[in-house]
């Protein structure tokens, strides 16, 4: 009887979920609201996404033990990293308004990282863990806002992350840029990794820049990525995106997607 009622159950809760596909189709089949639906289905699905972060936290692994067998600085040794695509799994959220037809904005993002629900990404608990017990430490630079500190926390703590303390969580306060919070830590630390999937997460070189000075800033420090740089894959947001917008936040949907097909190239 309850085998009886639990398929009943199933088969309902499968029917509703269609049905709720089926009715949002209509307004979330543009390149961007949609899109965020296949680019997460990538990130929550394909193990080739998963690959993807283990091969990169199994070469900060690497760096990380080459860092410490070579480093000559008396200063303490330290590991930046961000937060969003890089630590913790935020597709949830993208999924959540991609299906009421909506992107991104600050409020409904506020009430997701409230909850300090997200996920973590493969590798990442386990190499942060490896840095903190080879007397590493471990500072979260991350462009949340201080609104979502306790969030933040409480997600981090979820899942053990060391330092995971108001000392070592370092979010935006006036500025965007990483780069001053890079500098005040390396002003005490001996920093030998910078992790991040966005590439504002590295060098201020990236910070509110053309996709072709992007580009071209990429070619110059090519030599930096796989070892001071530990780059983690984000095909859902990131400023590859704000880029080929010229950084206009208030472009509707509609005009970032035409803005996206003058921009592709065919053949
Ligand atoms: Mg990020």
């Amino acid at each position: 009887m309850a085998k009886k009622f639990l398929l009943i159950l199933i088969a309902f809760c499968s029917c509703a979920t269609q049905k709720k596909l089926n009715n949002t189709t209509s307004h979330n089949n543009g390149l961007t609201v949609g899109g965020r639906l296949f680019t997460s289905v990538f990130q929550q699905h394909a193990a080739e996404y998963k690959a993807l972060c283990f091969q990169a936290y199994n070469i900060a692994t690497l760096r990380l033990h080459q860092a410490i067998d070579q480093s000559t600085s008396s200063r303490p040794k330290a590991v930046i990293t961000d937060i969003d695509e890089t630590i913790l799994d935020n597709s949830p959220y993208a999924v959540h308004r991609a299906l009421l037809g909506l992107d991104y904005e600050p409020t409904s993002w506020m009430d997701w990282t409230s909850q300090g629900v997200a996920d973590t990404l493969s590798g990442a608990l386990r190499f942060f863990k490896y840095a903190a017990s080879k007397n590493v430490e471990v500072f979260y630079v991350s462009n949340r806002s201080e609104k979502e500190r306790a969030g933040t926390i409480a997600n981090l703590k979820k899942f053990g992350f060391p330092y995971a303390d108001d000392a070592h969580l370092i979010l935006k306060t006036t500025v965007s840029s990483k780069e001053p919070r890079r500098q005040q830590l390396a002003a005490s630390y001996n920093i030998i990794l910078l992790i991040g999937d966005n590439l504002a997460d590295f060098s201020g070189l990236f910070d509110h820049k053309t996709t072709t000075e992007r580009t071209q800033n990429v070619r110059h420090l090519a030599d930096d990525f796989g070892k001071k740089f530990i780059v983690l894959p984000n095909a859902n947001y990131g400023d590859w995106e704000s880029a080929l917008y010229q950084y206009n936040y208030r472009l509707t949907s509609t005009q970032k997607d035409s803005i996206i097909k003058s921009l592709l190239r065919g053949y």
